[in-house]
């Protein structure tokens, strides 16, 4: 189970891993330290109820995917595709549709944009929502 992000207060990107790191839930820049409490309860429920990073509970999920592969994917599958018969995009579908089970879930901070991998899927998570995004983006303008 893992954190990333970028540290609140001076902004070096970090990543945690919750199963390694015993106590220590700091930035090593800054040594902004994380909430304790939160991390621990994340590590014991496997679930994100608040982010420890900014204490604001609202998140989105997507699937962990990375871009560069699914990208890569698309320019083979249209390469093949005069030798296949358009077959080839047939294979893309499937196997994105296998990749689409096989991967976890990814939970997104709408505040802090921190990122949790690696845990238990809740249904209190929404898919993105740009209103919400937006909420966050203005609020966080309006307090620098
Ligand atoms: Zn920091
Ligand atoms: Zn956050």
């Amino acid at each position: 189970m893992v954190i990333k992000g970028d540290c609140p207060k001076c902004k070096t990107a970090f990543r945690i891993d919750i199963n390694k790191t015993s106590n220590n839930f700091s930035c090593i820049h800054c040594n902004k330290e994380f909430d304790k409490i939160t991390i621990e309860n994340i590590k014991n429920t496997k679930l994100v109820s608040i982010c420890p990073i900014c204490l604001s509970n609202d998140f989105w999920i997507d699937k962990n995917f990375p871009k560069k592969v699914g990208i890569f994917f698309v320019i083979i599958t249209a390469i093949l595709v005069p030798f296949t018969y358009g077959l080839s995009f047939v294979i893309l579908f499937i196997l994105d549709l296998t990749l689409w089970f096989l991967l976890g879930w990814r939970i997104n901070c709408y505040r802090c944009e921190a990122v949790f991998v690696g845990f238990q899927k809740n249904s209190r998570y929404k898919k993105f929502d740009l209103k919400l995004a937006d909420y966050y983006k203005k609020s966080s303008l309006s307090k620098d």
